[in-house]
């Protein structure tokens, strides 16, 4: 065919595609549902993979092929691969996502009173719309560290008895100053204060802020802890809702977190369902941190990565840089679907699209593609081949456009160690929204491609 028609999937899909790609959702769904921190998500995939056999691998021991390993790197970040037949000399098959969401992080001085309401400071992490968490349910999610280093899990709004959590909006009977302002000076970040209480403890009648004592009370009798104990604590505002089909044909799927928890969900079904021993070695390496940066030693950007694949690659006696030279990466990232309702900020012959398939981005970055890892051409055709070859429906996509924002992903900095890189993953609307929609479809294609890649 001379023109290239890309093609919505259930155009072509048979009753047993369709099948497949609904149950894939199920699964997904539910680990969506359990999993709103990075620690948890770590927590979780390491359930996972344990059930499918995977033992941890301690940096230093042998790996043989067909091994299947994992590492986890300070409860945050996830390896887990399938050692390959052929030497590491030869290179591995990687596909690398994230783990964390953009959210509310709690301030390490965040409780306090005002006019007998007790509020918790927050600090925003990552790129969020501040209006959209005004008003809308909250969970707190996360850990307190005590001092002698024992870790309490903190997790309440989730259970249907739990109390939840909101920041609170004006009534647009007084709003008419907010709404002539524009819409990043309106909501502050130091406004992102979360509603904890508004019941004076009687225990202590000299006390001042008795609402918040009443607030410490509580944590204390269910947690423990003291006001101190939140210094080194790493609790999450998240928001309440729970995963759910959208739309009356259920073909798509509203969450928190998609971006990235969809890819790692993909890239970590797609090592544990590799059949037998793969001829290159495959490993699903699911991060933290990607959201600020991919900094921190939990990030992309940390050489955990080294630590963990140099020590395979040292007990078969080859040289890391070697390896990762004849690496493949996809970085799996969300990207953005085209949006009916904001038509203006893409170019729509370029943009992704729901239910197109797995989206390939062959650069990101914004203005003149700055701070991109664009990809080779000759690593494009090698997947056009293999996807073909599978039967995975993929598009090229390309976040909004020329020269109105951009963004970016872990891309470049596995491109920055010598290994060969592209950005695929699921196309999300309203994403880095505290509900985002992605289409099953989508989804099911972004685990047939990495499948694909891993088998190769
Ligand atoms: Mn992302
Ligand atoms: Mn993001």
């Amino acid at each position: 065919m001379l023109a290239h028609k890309p093609k919505n999937i259930y155009e072509s899909a048979d009753d047993a595609l369709t099948v497949r790609i609904f149950d894939y959702a199920e699964g997904y769904r539910s680990f969506i549902n359990a999993a709103k921190t990075e620690r948890e998500c770590a927590e979780s995939i390491v359930k996972l993979v344990k059930l499918k056999g995977f033992r941890e691998y301690v940096p230093g021991e042998k790996a043989e092929p067909g091994d299947r390993i994992y590492c986890v790197n300070r409860a945050k970040s996830v390896m887990a691969a399938v050692v390959g037949s052929r030497s590491l000399r030869d290179g591995m098959n990687i596909a690398a996502a994230h783990l964390d969401s953009p959210r509310l992080d709690l301030k390490a001085s965040p409780l306090y009173e005002s006019d007998e309401i007790a509020f918790l400071k927050t600090h925003y992490y990552g790129g969020v719309k501040k209006y959209q968490w005004h008003a809308i349910p909250l969970e707190i999610r996360g850990v307190i560290v005590t001092r002698d280093g024992s870790v309490v899990k903190v997790s309440i709004g989730a259970d249907s008895g739990d109390p939840q959590f909101v920041i609170t909006d004006l009534l647009p009977h007084l709003g008419q100053d907010q709404a002539k302002k524009p819409l990043g000076d309106a909501f502050p970040g130091e406004g992102l204060n979360v509603l904890v209480g508004s019941r004076p403890a009687l225990s202590d009648k000299d006390e001042k802020e008795k609402v918040k004592l009443g607030v410490l009370q509580l944590l204390n009798e269910k947690y423990g802890t003291t006001e101190e104990d939140l210094l080194s604590a790493e609790l999450e505002i998240v928001p309440a809702f729970e995963a759910r089909d959208v739309g009356l044909d259920r073909s798509m799927i509203g969450a928190y977190g998609h971006d990235d928890r969809v890819c790692s969900y993909a890239a970590l079904t797609a090592v544990l369902d590799i059949e037998g021993t793969p001829e290159r070695t495959a490993l699903a390496m699911l991060v933290d941190k990607e959201e600020i940066g991919s900094e921190g030693v939990t990030g992309m950007q940390s050489r955990a990565f080294e630590r963990f694949v140099g020590s395979l690659t040292r007990s078969q006696g080859v040289s890391l840089d070697d390896c990762l030279a004849e690496s493949f990466c996809i970085s799996a990232d969300v990207c953005n679907a085209f949006d009916p309702n904001f038509p203006e900020v893409s170019d729509k012959r370029n943009n992704a699209r729901l239910n197109y398939g797995v989206s390939f981005m062959k650069f990101t970055g914004s203005r003149g593609k700055s701070g991109s890892n664009d990809a080779n051409a000759e690593t494009i055709a090698t997947l056009r081949r293999i996807f073909a070859e599978h039967g995975v429906v993929w598009q090229m996509g390309e976040l909004g456009r020329v020269d109105l924002g951009g963004g970016g992903t872990v891309a470049m900095y596995m491109a920055r160690r010598n290994i060969e890189t592209i950005d695929a993953g699921v196309p999300v609307l309203s994403m880095h929204a505290p509900w985002e929609i992605i289409a099953k479809s989508d989804l099911y294609m972004t685990y047939k491609a990495l499948l694909a890649v891993f088998a190769n």
